[in-house]
């Protein structure tokens, strides 16, 4: 494996004037990704960092009186600004998540269309999105436990919490987006794939193709476990369940309509696919799609019993709990009677 070093010094190679902090945040992502294996054969190490040093060379924290801070508020967590290649952090951040935010940051850059600046596999309006940021911020926290040598355990998050409508759950051990996290999750027992992969296709920006490779591990697992929902349809319910909560988190006209239950004008989620925005119609869709998702695993062979703990409606949960029991009930009592 190559060593910490050896990355540094490449990092240094191509940018002589790069400073100490910023070189440190480049290695660290660069040795967990390479560590780590995510780096598909399509692409290189040193392709990458270029990549990366096209639209982040400097990473830099900034406080209130910023100019950054006043023209951003004081929710945004972090951001690049392509006209000076620098991340932007809020310092007042606690950590772990302040420095989770700059490997967040980092990793947008590195996985950056150099042609139109869409990143990873949303590389067509939102077509991905919430796959996209999730990975992100998955493989985010990923960096810094590996750094670190630290290890996040997972956490029950009532919904209400993390602008959802209430009546929910949410299990993950991230410390920012768990509902994307907990989606990416799920999407990973269907597909049956480990999260790294996530991370490994967005990578592939070019011509689509991580895009292209998810769509064909899911009509695999759609056949496999005859899931009801095509593709698009898949992805635009989690694209859903993000714009819903992107306009409830950013500062826009419709924040406090989300906020407040109610429902927004049309909003386009994919190209021609125009919908109303409520945190309802995101609780209902997801709600269907866990409900669905875990009776077709368990019909068809699948991981379901892992899939229930990250069921987000409380009752869709508690029945899923149920129907696991019920079935352990009748299993041991088919194997009594044949004994
Ligand atoms: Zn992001």
């Amino acid at each position: 494996m190559m060593a910490y070093e050896t990355i540094m010094n490449l990092i240094k190679s191509k940018k002589y004037d790069i400073d100490n902090e910023t070189l440190k945040f480049f290695s660290n992502y660069f040795f967990v990704a390479v560590k780590k294996g995510v780096i598909p054969t399509e692409v290189t190490l040193e392709s990458l960092i270029d990549n990366a040093l096209i639209f982040a060379s400097k990473i830099e924290f900034y406080d209130e009186n910023h100019r950054v801070y006043k023209k951003m508020g004081g929710d945004v967590k972090g951001f690049r600004d392509p006209e000076s290649k620098t991340i932007f952090i809020r310092s007042n951040l606690e950590e772990p998540l302040r420095e989770i935010t700059v490997y967040h940051e980092l990793h947008h850059a590195v996985q950056t269309n150099p042609e139109n600046n869409e990143v990873g596999i949303n590389q067509l309006s939102n077509i991905g999105r919430l796959i996209m940021e999730a990975q992100t911020q998955y493989f985010a926290e990923e960096i810094y436990e590996e750094i670190h040598g630290v290890k996040f355990e997972e956490r029950e998050i009532p919904s209400e919490n993390l602008r959802m409508a209430s009546g929910g759950v949410v299990v993950s051990k991230l410390h920012n987006y768990e509902m994307y996290d907990n989606l990416l999750t799920k999407i990973g027992i269907i597909l049956e794939v480990p999260k790294d992969y996530f991370v490994s296709i967005n990578y592939l920006y070019k011509n689509n193709l991580g895009l292209k490779l998810l769509e064909e591990k899911y009509k695999i697992a759609k056949n496999k476990y005859q899931l009801p929902y095509e593709f698009n349809q898949f992805l635009l319910y989690y694209d859903y369940a993000y714009c819903v909560d992107l306009l409830a988190y950013k500062d826009n006209q419709d924040k406090q309509t989300i906020l407040n239950g109610e429902i927004t004008q049309k909003y386009e989620i994919h190209p021609n696919k125009g919908l109303e925005l409520s945190l309802k119609s995101q609780q209902y869709y997801l709600s269907q799609i866990d409900g669905c998702c875990f009776l077709k695993l368990a019909e068809n062979g699948g991981n379901y019993k892992n899939f229930s703990k990250y069921i987000i409606d409380n009752q869709k949960r508690s029945l899923a709990m149920q129907y696991i029991a019920t079935f352990e009930e009748q299993k041991q009592a088919e194997i009594q009677n044949k004994m």
